[in-house]
């Protein structure tokens, strides 16, 4: 590992004109789950590394009845077992809880898994798929967006120059919504997603009917994607769900999802994971809702 200055700024204000004034030679730290390994491994140099831990106040969970409220710096951990991600937004934790390890969820923090940008970032695919926004800062002022548009490709995200990710704000999902991530990994733990897959399903108000969906995928494109074409052939289709939707939604999923063969899975496989995690995704979800859980759990 190169040397490297490590200041630690105290206010958000601060951490952004330091990331402006020192730019591509800068990193904001986090966690460092993913910054260390990649500077032990020598992919990346800073100069500069800005440790936003002193900050007070980035790593707040709160809820009230309309919205949930996520720190950029809460740690994967503190989402998993939030009282307050429980009550409506368990899918949330329940991703959490699919992530690495206890020792990483400690350390690691839900803003720097979304600001790392891998298209197999466990935390996307849920939040996108309950509408969450990022509420981004620099020392001019600051601007909210929504998760979706956050990334722009590998590794790469909508943050300028001196920009931070301060906080998710997610709405309350309505009433009959269910919701589920589901992740396929080679081992049981500690490995990031070969495929990802968040449904989030609302029920019209005689149950019968499916309202609004939103699918979602992890690990098969430069982004986490939402899989538009699918949400089309789910949405409005009576409930339970027979087997000629579910295989055209999967068919679906198959078709629009865009993903590259790696060391972990071929391109092919990635397209069949997708098709049968999508099928199993919707038929869970549906459970979900149907029971008058909210969201999961
Ligand atoms: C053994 C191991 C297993 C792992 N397993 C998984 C897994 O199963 N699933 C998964 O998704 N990931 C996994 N990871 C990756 C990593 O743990 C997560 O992405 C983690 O959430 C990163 O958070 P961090 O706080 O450690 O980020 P850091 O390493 O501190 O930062 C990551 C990047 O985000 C930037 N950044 C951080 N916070 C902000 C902010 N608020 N504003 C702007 N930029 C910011 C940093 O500059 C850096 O570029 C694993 C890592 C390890 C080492």
């Amino acid at each position: 590992m190169k040397y490297f200055d490590y200041l630690e700024p105290t206010t958000l204000s601060e951490a952004s004109l330091l990331l402006a004034e020192y730019g591509k030679d800068a990193r904001a730290l986090a966690g460092g789950t993913d910054l260390l390994v990649r500077m032990k491994r020598q992919a990346l140099a800073p100069r500069y590394l800005i440790n936003l831990k002193r900050i007070p106040g980035l790593a707040s969970i709160e809820a009230n009845d309309s919205t949930l409220r996520i720190g950029a710096l809460a740690t994967i951990r503190a989402v998993h077992t939030s009282p307050a991600v429980r009550q409506q937004w368990a899918v949330i934790g329940e991703a959490a809880q699919k992530m690495a390890s206890v020792q990483v969820r400690n350390l690691a923090t839900i803003g720097g898994n979304l600001c790392n940008a891998a298209p197999s970032a466990d935390m996307a695919p849920a939040l996108i798929g309950l509408g969450a926004q990022a509420r981004i800062v620099s020392s001019s002022g600051e601007r909210i967006i929504s998760l979706e548009e956050f990334f722009v490709g590998p590794g790469a995200t909508a943050l300028g120059q001196g920009e931070l990710l301060a906080e998710l704000i997610v709405p309350a999902p309505p009433s009959n919504t269910g919701a589920i991530y589901v992740k396929h990994a080679i081992r049981k733990a500690m490995d990031i997603a070969m495929v990802g897959v968040a449904i989030v399903l609302t029920l019209d108000s005689s149950g019968k009917r499916l309202n609004e969906v939103r699918v979602v995928l992890g690990a098969v494109a430069p982004t986490p994607m939402r899989a538009r074409k699918t949400e089309d052939v789910l949405r409005g289709k009576a409930v339970p769900l027979d087997d000629a939707v579910l295989s055209e939604a999967a068919e679906a999923a198959t078709a629009e999802a865009r993903p590259i063969s790696d060391v972990r899975a071929s391109e092919y496989y990635r397209r069949k994971l997708v098709g049968v995690l999508v099928k199993r995704a919707a038929i869970q979800a549906l459970e979900r809702a149907s029971e008058g859980r909210v969201v999961a759990n």
